[in-house]
């Protein structure tokens, strides 16, 4: 069977740079089924020599947490659909939203992994901020800045683990 890792959160948040730092390399995958595509892009990648598949769930993205109910609610419902894990990515340059606990717990339903990863922690100095994000009620999160690639290896070790 296999692994199939979406990437979901509000606009902005920093999915399409994870989603392409994890396909370093590799090439996206062209699928020319009209529709099929259209509203989510698809990639190989690996870690540790496991391979699996990246989702980007943000084709619907125009900037602006105003879309929610149409298109935030359709990206949470193909990840949870289509994945068999699921990254739910925040920021720590704008914080806790609403919107952000209304996605998780959307995601909550499903009974797939969740891996919370607070993004654009570019240094140290962001670790403190993003302690607010505890407010959730989750018990880890994991820092990155997909901008530089740090932090992805630790995320990546335990994603691959629970496959
Ligand atoms: P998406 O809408 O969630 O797909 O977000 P994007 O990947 O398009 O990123 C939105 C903006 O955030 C872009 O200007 C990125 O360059 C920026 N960005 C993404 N990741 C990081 C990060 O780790 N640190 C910083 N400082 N900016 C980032
Ligand atoms: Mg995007």
């Amino acid at each position: 069977m296999s692994n199939i890792v979406a990437i979901v959160g509000r606009p902005n948040v920093g999915k399409s740079t994870l989603f392409n730092r994890l396909l370093e390399k590799r090439e996206a995958i062209v699928d020319s089924t009209a529709g099929v595509t259209r509203d989510r892009h698809y990639g190989k990648s690996d870690w540790n020599g496991v391979d699996f598949t990246v989702i980007d769930t943000g084709g619907y993205d125009v900037g602006t947490d105003d879309i929610f109910e149409e298109e935030i609610r359709k990206q949470v419902q193909l990840a949870v659909d289509e994945a068999t894990s699921i990254i739910f990515m925040m920021n720590v340059e704008e914080g806790l939203t609403d919107t952000d606990y209304e996605i998780y717990r959307l995601l909550r339903r499903s009974n797939k992994p969740i891996y919370i990863v607070i993004n654009k922690v570019d240094s140290a100095k962001e670790e403190l901020p993003a302690t607010e994000f505890y407010q959730l009620g989750i018990d880890k999160y994991y820092t990155l800045s997909s901008a530089t690639g740090s932090g992805t290896g630790d995320l990546l070790d335990d994603i691959v683990k629970d496959f």
